[in-house]
């Protein structure tokens, strides 16, 4: 026997316990909670009371309360795995699960006892299958066009189909035995990954699945759906290699692209808007997360565009505003993202860019501007922006603490006299 009383025995099993365990009664007070559950529960309760079940999920959850009183029995399954989906406000974004499944039992007229688990991976899992059952499904049905080939675990083709000649134009005799990536240099624009990206992701996934654009032998760009699979030598998980299925579709119908464009774009200048950009941010950080890529930051604010107003009025403010989307949207490398955070202010999302590619980014965007002219019947309208930037790393991971830095940053600049990148300490002596 180890020595340990029943009760140390008993609060070790519940201190190692994976699952988050909670005992409290009909109106939520807590009477014991393991330290998972403590996990969990915490940083969605912010601001309220964390001794209370009910009042700490209030604002994710706040069904669980009527859930148990309206559980009339004595005792029984109140709920089992209920989801609760975890939406928590800016700043306390800080890797929280994102889907939590809730059970409770009630014990006894005035006892719960409650699990809660991170099902965020399953769901994201569900999530994918259902997609990938669309996927199949529309494949099936009307569409005998798809091309496929066959890598090896080195990424050189092994094999093609007919389709693919057709679809792609490359002869078959001279695609074999080459490099993946010298072949479909997919084309990034739209934001999305790489060939080698989708294949490391189905590598541990089994599969990837996205759209974008494609390029054919003679350089024509074409949209199409783009799906990885991982092959195995069918007994053990041993990988063999990757079919790839390419399926050439129409873009978006123009209807469903301006309501894209309505719900991603800033209606003045065309930049992303500030919503489409936090999204784009937490899927890139996703990525710097699983595939250690860096991911960089740049913020600029234009230098007295009150001034420009006040001197040039509004609506050339409006027009600067639009020609300093333009320019810095020019300079944009492929899944690069520029949008207008507010008034005067601007982001830009690089992903796979270090610090010295996001600085040197920023200074053609500083240069750019400084050389937009703009004429008006109140002379030559010439303008300046301050710019700041920052890398995931610098922030640990966290999309707050990375603007924050960059915002810093680009304060600094506008101190040091404006029309300016940041300097770090050290350059700027
Ligand atoms: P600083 O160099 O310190 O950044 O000074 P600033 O004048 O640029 O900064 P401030 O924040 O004081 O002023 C921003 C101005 O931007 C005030 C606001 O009227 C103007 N503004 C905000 N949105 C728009 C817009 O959509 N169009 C125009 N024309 N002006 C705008
Ligand atoms: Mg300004
Ligand atoms: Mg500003």
């Amino acid at each position: 026997m180890s020595g340990k009383s029943t009760e140390e025995e008993l609060l070790e099993f519940l201190y190692a316990c994976p699952v988050g365990l909670i005992e409290c009664d009909l109106a939520g007070e807590i009477a014991l909670i393991n330290p998972h559950a403590m996990q969990h529960l915490l940083p969605l309760a912010g601001g309220r009371d964390a001794g209370n079940l009910f009042a700490a999920l209030e604002q994710h959850a706040p069904e669980l309360r009527s859930l148990a009183t309206a559980h009339e029995a004595a005792t029984g399954k109140v709920c089992d795995g209920h989801r609760i989906f975890v939406d928590l406000a800016p700043g306390q974004r800080e890797k929280p699960p994102q889907v939590l499944a809730c059970t409770m039992v009630k014990l006894g007229a005035d006892r719960l006892m409650v699990t809660l688990s991170d099902i965020s991976q399953q769901v994201l899992q569900e999530e994918r299958l259902r997609q990938a059952d669309t996927w199949f499904a529309t494949l099936l049905d009307g569409v005998h066009d798809y091309a496929t080939l066959d890598i090896d675990t080195d990424g050189r083709i092994v094999s093609t189909n007919e389709c693919f000649m057709r679809q792609t134009g490359y002869d078959r005799m001279t695609v074999v035995g080459c490099e993946l990536a010298d072949v479909l240099d997919a084309d990034n624009s739209g934001g999305d990954l790489r060939l080698n990206e989708q294949v490391s992701i189905a590598s541990r996934d089994g599969w990837h699945l996205q759209e974008g654009w494609q390029r054919r032998a003679d350089g024509e760009r074409y949209w199409c759906q783009r799906l990885v699979v991982a092959r195995s030598d069918g007994t053990a998980a041993l990988l063999t290699g990757f079919s790839i299925v390419l399926r050439d579709v129409l873009r978006r119908d123009a209807a469903a692209e301006d309501l894209r464009r309505l719900l991603t774009c800033d209606h003045l200048t065309g930049a992303s808007n500030r919503r489409h950009f936090s999204q784009v941010m937490e899927r890139e950080q996703k990525l710097w997360r699983e595939l250690r890529q860096s991911l960089s930051l740049v913020v600029l604010d234009l230098d007295h565009f009150k001034t420009v107003n006040d001197t040039f009025g509004h609506p050339t403010g409006d027009i600067l505003l639009r020609r300093v989307a333009e320019a810095c949207t020019d300079l944009l490398p492929p899944r690069g993202i520029f949008a207008r955070l507010g008034g005067e202010e601007f982001g830009v999302l690089l992903p796979r860019y270090n610090q010295q590619q996001a600085a040197r980014l920023a200074e053609d965007m500083r240069v750019a501007i400084e050389n937009l002219r703009i004429e008006t019947s109140r002379g030559t309208l010439q303008a300046t922006a301050s710019l700041g930037y920052a890398m995931l790393d610098e922030a640990d991971g966290s999309l707050d603490a990375l603007i924050a830095l960059a915002d810093d940053r680009l304060y600094a600049a506008k101190r040091a006299g404006r029309n300016q990148v940041f300097k770090p300490k050290a350059e700027a002596a």
